[in-house]
């Protein structure tokens, strides 16, 4: 097993617990001129320095990102949101916009360098290292997961390469020229490289990439998706889970059990109900929240990021001591569709269809009847696969794992998109 920090990892429960206190006052007494906190925090009635735990914390309101928003949209460009003057900050990136509009984010060199341990625990949980050679297969932009996944690879040792401004051909090909041990994207945009792998005679199998580390969407801890990215590839895929306003907020290890690990060296976690904030019962489902403690130039206290998930207390095989979210992010809070009164998230629905090889990809059409959902599915097969047939298996495994009858679609040979970065299969349809 390969660590990033061992002796961190593995720290008894009630000597993490001691630390990650420590490193939470010491968040709060740097954050203590910050004008957003202020003023969130008098708000509420509430002293700063009178939080000294984790415990403490849960007096505190919570943050969102509507609230992240409407901050820099009335004090443009950044809000009264930074800790420090400006001239102490080195990086400006920003959201990527999907759900809201963007939000800037600035970050001084100390908190680009707790970016860097938070990449350091992904890389070095994969196993990824100085032998290694990593190619970023990514837009770049102004988007930060992407120049930290960059930069975090040269933090662990290893050779990096950026994939930005190419087409997927031209990716493919550095890739296998430069012999790259490791590729860094979102699942969706691995399956699509090795379909254009397929089209231009490539064999990825035999190229030299053994590891696949992805975040962005929930597929690389959903199976069918792992799985299918592990056979195009021949490689191992690693899960991890970040947000631009956050960090990197978990990762994957060696012991691959289909759990990642929340980075509790470098965040505190609470999981809620999403409907009533309030802490759910240990191991169940709820929404994450999430309190940074190594980014003080614009930090998140108690921020609400919408992600559901389920933590697991039963230690890792791998030997760390630090929780897991089982199968990773299972969705978002508020994209849980309604099924013939069935609750299901689309991780559920890209886990069924990924176990068709026959199926190149789909778009889900989402219609709200009366308060329920409608599924109509637009399948592109395979050259050579029947239509009907894959019609058939997919109605019969709706109707077999989940008790839903849903409409399918066949759409022709490309006609859906292609994704590079995260994917927007489900679609809300009118009436
Ligand atoms: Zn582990």
């Amino acid at each position: 097993m390969v660590f990033y920090q061992r002796e961190l990892e593995t720290l008894d429960r009630k000597r993490l617990s001691e630390l990650r206190d420590e490193r939470l006052r010491r968040l709060l007494s740097e954050i203590n001129t910050n004008q957003f906190y202020q003023d969130k925090f008098h708000a509420a009635g509430i002293e700063m320095n009178s939080v000294r735990s984790a415990e403490d914390l849960k007096r505190l309101p919570f943050t969102t990102k509507s609230e992240l928003v409407a901050e820099q949209e009335a004090h443009p460009p950044y809000g009264r949101l930074l800790t420090y003057p400006l001239t102490r900050y080195v990086y400006l990136h920003q959201t990527s916009g999907t759900t809201s509009n963007p939000i800037k984010c600035v970050e001084t060199r100390e908190d680009w360098e707790a970016w860097m341990r938070c990449w350091g625990y992904v890389y070095r949980g994969a196993g990824v290292g100085e032998e290694d050679l990593v190619f970023c297969a990514f837009s770049f932009g102004p988007y930060i997961s992407h120049w930290a996944a960059m930069d975090g690879g040269r933090h662990v040792g290893a050779l990096c390469l950026s994939g930005g401004g190419m087409s997927s051909e031209q990716r493919l090909r550095q890739i296998i020229a430069n012999r790259c041990t490791v590729l860094v994207c979102t699942p969706t945009y691995a399956l699509h490289l090795a379909e254009v792998a397929t089209s231009l005679g490539l064999d990825l199998r035999a190229s030299s990439v053994r590891t696949t580390i992805h975040a962005g969407e929930p597929g690389a801890s959903v199976p069918s998706v792992k799985g299918r990215i592990e056979r195009e590839w021949g490689a191992t895929c690693f899960d991890h889970a970040g947000a631009t306003e956050v960090g990197a907020w978990a990762f994957d290890c060696q012991a691959q059990t289909g759990s990642i690990h929340l980075n509790e060296l470098e965040f505190v976690f609470e999981v809620i109900d999403p409907r009533t904030g309030a802490a759910v019962d240990e191991g169940a489902r709820g929404e994450l929240v999430v309190t940074n403690l190594g980014r003080f130039g614009m930090p998140v206290v108690r921020y609400r990021t919408g992600d559901l998930v389920e933590v697991i207390a039963e230690p890792c095989s791998c030997g760390r001591t630090l929780t897991r979210i089982k199968g990773g992010v299972l969705g978002r809070a508020d994209d849980m569709l309604i099924v013939r009164g069935v609750n299901l998230y689309p991780s559920v629905i890209d886990n069924l269809l990924r176990a068709f090889a026959a199926i190149v990809e789909y778009e889900v059409e989402i219609r709200r009847i009366g308060g329920m959902d409608e599924l109509r599915l637009k399948l592109e097969v395979s050259d050579g696969e029947l239509f009907s047939g894959v019609e058939r298996a997919v109605l019969a495994e709706f109707r077999s794992q989940l008790n839903i009858r849903v409409n399918v679609e066949h759409a022709p040979a490309g006609s859906l998109p292609r994704y590079e970065f995260k994917a927007r299969r489900y679609k809300r349809v009118e009436g």
